[in-house]
């Protein structure tokens, strides 16, 4: 058992999440100083090896096949293109990669060996390797633990009652059996939630009820807010507004007082401000997002300036909390 507490109650989680906003970031906070380097922000770039074309029906993402969007199935990325990319991100601070590949799941494959020969390289290049790859068996997270695997990002997204009205293509039982096949094989996991699917308060909560109940808790936690993406079914969902994330960060690091909180989907739309606020209350990790290797370094610079006014450093590769 991890030195983390396992058995919060929903009505713990509904008061610290209820009680007023300044209050309710000051707990937060407290609980990150204790744990964690305030000045430290884990910057993780995600390569997406094999983009769109996916059998899947979330209903968020625009990578399913089943819905009109913008992102038409591309073939997968060869390894020197993966390895090149993943260069370009560690020069720019990068010391996470994350590889995503939009499949329902791992086959046993020429596919998969490549990919575990990305892994092994990447590894060597010096930076924590995440893979984010759909439903995976035992033997294959032991193949991937053995060229070194990092991590494995297998999001459950919000609560069991309302995943089943987002996605209909797997279960929820699926996702945490990818969770224990991941926790099995030592390696650590990733995951997180969407906000603004239409889901309630409560669904959000459930969520992080599910996450603090498991032993060990996830190594890290991204929070997401939804950007409708034109063509899929929840196209016209508005942006959750941003006292509910930040609420949800603060929770969140109260609850799963160790887990790295990343700021992923949706953190390019928040203003400095709001993002010095989220770190406040909690997170400790940002995506910096694949577009930026092709994008000229505006971005990039931007990130450079907000953590130099903030005082924050780059968190090391391998370091444990
Ligand atoms: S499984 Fe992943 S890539 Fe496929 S539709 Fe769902 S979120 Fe998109």
């Amino acid at each position: 058992m991890d030195k983390n507490r396992h058995n919060w109650t929903f009505d713990e989680l509904n008061s610290i999440y209820h009680q007023p906003l300044l209050q309710l970031i000051a707990a937060a906070h407290a609980v990150h100083r204790e744990h964690h380097d305030l000045q430290e922000v884990q910057v993780c770039t995600l390569i997406s090896i094999k983009t769109g074309g996916c059998p899947e029906d979330c209903k968020y993402c625009t990578q399913s096949s089943r819905y009109q969007t913008e992102t038409s199935a591309q073939p997968m990325m060869t390894y020197e293109e993966v390895l090149d990319s993943a260069k370009k991100a560690i020069a720019n601070g990068a010391t996470r990669i994350c590889l995503g590949a939009a499949w329902r799941e791992v086959r046993d494959s020429a596919q998969f060996e490549q990919v575990l020969a990305m892994v092994k390289a990447i590894t060597e290049l010096g930076a924590e390797v995440c893979c984010t790859l759909g439903m995976l068996k035992e033997h294959q997270a032991k193949k991937l633990k053995e060229v070194g695997l990092y991590a494995y990002n297998h999001n459950l997204d919000t609560s069991e009652e309302f995943y089943k009205t987002i996605i209909t293509t797997r279960t929820y039982q699926d996702r945490l059996r990818t969770l224990d096949v991941v926790d099995k094989a030592g390696i650590s996991v990733c995951c997180g939630a969407i906000l603004g699917m239409g889901e309630t308060v409560s669904d959000r909560l459930q969520f992080l009820l599910t996450l603090s109940a498991r032993d060990p808790h996830p190594e890290s936690t991204p929070l997401n807010r939804l950007i409708a993406i034109p063509g899929t079914p929840l196209e016209k969902q508005p942006l959750t507004i941003i006292w509910e994330l930040i609420r949800m960060v603060a929770a969140t690091r109260i609850v799963l007082p160790r887990t790295m909180i990343r700021l992923s989907c949706g953190r390019l739309q928040m203003t400095d401000e709001q993002q010095a606020l989220c770190f406040l209350a909690g997170v400790n990790s940002v995506h910096s997002g694949e577009r930026l290797l092709t994008l000229p370094n505006k971005i990039i610079d931007h990130d450079q300036e907000l953590f130099q006014l903030l005082g924050i450093k780059k968190r090391a590769a391998f370091k444990k909390v």
